[in-house]
């Protein structure tokens, strides 16, 4: 079993100063992968030290090095994939070939896109006597969530170092492999020390050290909603811009001509994708009341073929949960869906019929879900879909918009226009016609209490950089 008990700061490993310690468990075997040493408000002040020191030098420093840089690590990373793949399974759950793809190829991709910002963006523009200058902000103190963990290292750190910034990262503790990689990946890279630190630890302690911290000038969470609340608190008790990106409970609206088994089936594959620990899944399917009870027979039957297994055999597709407080959580909402009245059509708490070590559960799905229950209305992160019927395309719209979230969603429909039409009614950062992929170019983020401001494309680079204004003398 990996001993983590150092944190990285100034370029260097370090003691870490924290006294307790956590198992890092793999979500199938639930067997230790590895202890880490959870680190203390010390760890922190060492990390935000070392990054304020390199701040001056690493801001001046060209966008081309930046890239340059962003692209050396990119490639250490690369040479690791098979092995941080592995890893993050093991973490998470994800089966094994979706997670090469999903959980390093496409952070891969957005270090890529990231090194392109880097020289692409346009850090100034002219406005009648002024020159309008986009610096970088200074130290980021970054913080992600577990179920996606090298992506949303990613999605912070990239544009960060590619704006200019110094960063310490405090990754979660419950999936902190790929970031203790990504700290060697930055290493071999040559990146100078102090410009990328890091810190493991848990939320309360080196989470808050870190929001709270007088020299860290920009925060960059990704976690929930309630975590988030604090986080924003925190730092606007510091004056700090907090950007957070927060929990979901998204739609995908059938409408009445939309093509029924292959809008269902991948509004289910959307659901599921990750045991349903993502954060934009597709958990609400809105129908029409005629094609209701159809669509939730479709839907079952493709929740069927998501058999439990071993995330790291072949042609498993639905891998454990993370851990077991996260088994009991979806657990407990799928009893409340019982005791709520909703239809269960498949699925349920009973563990007979699966896999006898792992944090797994049985592949859910609800119909006759009432809009303002609690299995429709509060994100349950493991793979349970709630089918709602609704009677016309105003009340889809009502009931898609009617929750506190508003990060993602979906319209199926024969007519794009139509489609269209309903899409642009939706309070959401993010809404996908007829099963279009996603585009790591375009912004991605939460309406209401889904978060505050984008990651992805220029627009996650906004959040890294302040706004100056230089006046000139007007000619006479
Ligand atoms: P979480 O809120 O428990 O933890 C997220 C991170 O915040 C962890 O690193 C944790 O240690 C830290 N943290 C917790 N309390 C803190 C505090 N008071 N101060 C500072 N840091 C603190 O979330 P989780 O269980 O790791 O992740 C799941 C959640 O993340 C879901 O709600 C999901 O929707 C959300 N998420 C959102 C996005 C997005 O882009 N919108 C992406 C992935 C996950």
């Amino acid at each position: 079993m990996r001993q983590l008990s150092k944190t990285f700061a100034d370029g260097e490993w370090q003691a870490s100063r924290g006294n307790r310690t956590l198992s890092v468990l793999d979500s199938a075997t639930e067997q230790p992968m590895a202890e880490v040493t959870l680190g203390s408000a010390a760890d922190i002040d060492t990390a935000v030290r070392a990054a304020h020191a390199a701040f001056p030098a690493w801001s001046r420093t060209t966008p081309a090095r930046r890239a340059e840089l962003l692209q050396a690590i990119r490639s250490a990373l690369a040479e690791r994939a098979a092995e941080l793949a592995d890893a993050i399974t093991g973490e998470v759950g994800m089966p094994a070939k979706m997670s090469r793809r999903m959980q390093v190829d496409a952070p891969l991709a957005i270090l890529d896109m990231y090194a392109r910002h880097a020289t692409a963006f346009a850090y100034e523009e002219r406005v009648g006597h002024s020159r309008v200058l986009r610096e970088a902000a200074g130290v980021v103190g970054a913080i992600t969530a577990w179920n996606y963990p090298l992506y949303l290292l990613a999605a912070k750190v990239g544009p960060a170092l590619a704006a200019g910034c110094t960063v310490v990262l405090k990754p979660s503790e419950i999936a902190p492999l790929s970031a203790v990689a990504f700290a060697e990946a930055t290493v071999k890279a040559g990146l100078p020390p102090g410009v990328f630190n890091m810190v493991i630890g848990t939320g309360e302690v080196a989470g808050e050290a870190l929001v709270a911290h007088p020299l860290v000038d920009a925060v960059s969470f990704t976690g929930s909603t309630r975590a988030g609340r604090r986080v924003g608190a925190v730092a606007a008790e510091g004056i700090k811009h907090a950007s957070l990106e927060l929990g979901g409970k998204s739609a995908s609206v059938l409408l009445d001509d939309a093509d029924l088994p292959a809008a269902v089936k991948s509004t289910v594959n959307m659901c599921f994708l990750n045991s349903g620990q993502t954060c934009a899944a597709l958990t609400r399917l809105l129908v029409p009341e005629r094609l209701h009870d159809d669509a939730v027979r479709i839907a079952a039957e493709v929740a069927r073929a998501f058999v439990p297994a071993d995330p790291r055999a072949e042609g498993t597709r639905l891998g454990p949960l993370a851990s077991a407080a996260q088994r009991e959580r979806v657990e407990r909402y799928v009893a409340r869906g019982d005791a709520d009245g909703a239809w269960r059509a498949c699925g349920g708490t009973d563990r007979a019929g699966l896999p006898a070590t792992g944090y797994f559960v049985h592949p859910t799905v609800f119909g006759r879900v009432a809009p303002e229950s609690a299995i429709a209305q509060e994100e349950i992160f493991g793979p349970v879909l709630c089918v709602i019927p609704y009677r016309d395309e105003d009340d889809a719209v009502r009931i898609a918009n009617g929750t506190l979230y508003g990060l993602a969603g979906a319209v199926w429909s024969a007519d794009t226009a139509r489609a269209e039409a309903v899409a642009l009614r939706m309070r959401t950062g993010q809404v996908d016609i007829n099963g279009a992929p996603f585009n790591l170019e375009a912004p991605f983020g939460g309406y209401r209490q889904s978060g505050v401001g984008r990651e992805n494309g220029r627009w996650g680079m906004e959040a890294f950089l302040e706004t100056k204004s230089v006046q000139y003398p007007r000619k006479a």
